[in-house]
């Protein structure tokens, strides 16, 4: 018997346990404390009505002989993949039914679809980076490279001709940098990844917070990308369905690599993975999502995405007033910034909480080149958001 030895070349992902561990210390010394979290990276509102009626209504068709459902299709019910399929004809996207796989969240899928790629291959991820794209790499042994995200490049690192890589990493809206490509600097990866015959990778987790009609929100909205990648998609952020789970790959019959001198379809090699692997997502669950899809279903849940939008303009209107340089909101729930006086991102953690009590990501967890940022998010209320940046702006003043 022998374990995988990748797994020992992993980092510790100390970035959540050290905050907890610094949060506790804190807590205990100073019981009184009023604390704000703005390093939520998860959902605070709750499900829209539409999606619960809908999931209360199958949880019920479960419970009866006649409407119950057993083992469903690995790839997930028509009637999902169908109101995927319009949720993205809508933005004018045509897919075909067979190219949309729903799954249970886009965690899931994005480590899953590695089980496709020879160890062989090198790896391009952004550096700050959501850490799944690395981490699932680095469990099969591969190589990975970096992107840099940078100030200048506005944390949307572009394709360096004199870098080769075999599948390329793109996620936009970024988590943590909140930074989103326009259709040109996406254009710029396809073509790459056509040029190279690579493989994109896109995660499109944070698409339904783009509010600017011109950003693109999927990568087939960029010519050629049907020919170099593959969707992930999800109703984490844009539903609530953190807890409930439901997401969805997007492999285009185009998409093919040669193996031995044959075009391999790699929407096949995916379904034979999912149909071997996964016995798909619950029914009740499906239902949900389907609602949440609906016209009405997502009109309810972009009530929710508004809300968070308004915090993120909070947030940023106060950076704006004292002069920090920020990258992301609007167009996502993230606002990443320079920590002031050139402060390391654990330093300012430490200055926030002790400070003003407001609690914060430290960049340096995303990555080298988030070393001096630092991470907040829209998913607190208004008003401890609106009180969270009173306290900073207070801060920032006292040090300017
Ligand atoms: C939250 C998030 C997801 C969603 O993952 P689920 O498994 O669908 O909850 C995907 N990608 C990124 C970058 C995220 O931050």
């Amino acid at each position: 018997m022998k374990l995988n030895a990748n797994y020992l070349n992993l980092k510790p992902s100390y970035l959540f346990s050290e905050i907890a561990h610094r949060l506790n210390a804190y807590c205990e010394a100073h019981p009184d404390n009023q604390l704000i979290r703005l390093g939520i990276g998860d959902v605070t509102l709750p499900l829209a009505p539409l999606v619960v009626e809908a999931l209360r209504e199958a949880a019920s068709e479960q419970g009866k002989k006649e409407s119950f459902h057993g083992y469903g299709p690995e790839q997930g019910y028509d009637f999902l993949r169908d109101a995927i399929r319009l949720y993205y004809e809508d933005r004018g996207v045509s897919l075909a039914m067979n190219e949309i796989f729903a799954s249970d969240g886009a965690k899931s899928d994005t480590g899953n679809i590695t089980d496709l790629f020879d160890k062989d291959n090198t790896i391009l991820v952004p550096d700050p980076v959501y850490p799944v794209y690395v981490d699932t790499n680095l469990m099969d042994g591969r190589r990975v490279l970096y992107a840099a995200g940078t100030p200048e490049n506005g944390f949307l690192p572009l394709p360096d001709e004199n870098v080769t890589a075999d599948i390329v990493y793109i996620c936009s809206p970024n988590n943590p940098t909140g930074a989103v490509y326009t259709s040109e600097g996406l254009k710029a990866w396809v073509d790459y990844c056509v040029k190279h015959r690579s493989l994109l990778l896109f995660d499109a987790a944070y698409e339904a917070f783009v509010s600017d009609e011109s950003l693109p929100r999927s990568i087939f909205e960029i010519e050629g990308a049907r020919k170099c990648a593959i969707e992930f998609g999800s109703l984490s952020k844009t539903a609530g369905f953190t807890g409930t789970r439901c997401g969805y790959t997007i492999v285009p019959s185009e998409l093919t690599f040669p193996v031995n001198g044959e075009e391999i379809s790699v929407n096949s090699l995916w379904l034979r993975r999912q149909t071997t692997k996964f016995n798909g997502t619950s029914y009740i669950v499906q239902k949900g999502a389907a609602a949440a899809f609906s016209k009405e279903g997502m009109a309810e849940c972009r009530k929710n995405i508004d809300y968070y939008r308004e915090n993120a303009n909070c947030i940023a209107d106060t950076l704006k007033d004292h002069g920090i340089r920020f990258f992301g909101g609007i167009n996502s729930p993230y606002i990443w910034f320079e920590c002031p006086g050139g402060a390391e991102s654990w330093e300012f953690f430490d200055i926030m909480l002790n400070r003003i009590e407001v609690v914060g990501t430290p960049g340096a967890g995303f990555g080298e080149n988030g070393k001096n940022y630092f991470r907040l998010t829209s998913f607190n209320t208004h008003e401890n958001t609106q009180e969270a940046m009173r306290r900073l702006a207070g801060l920032l003043s006292e040090r300017s």
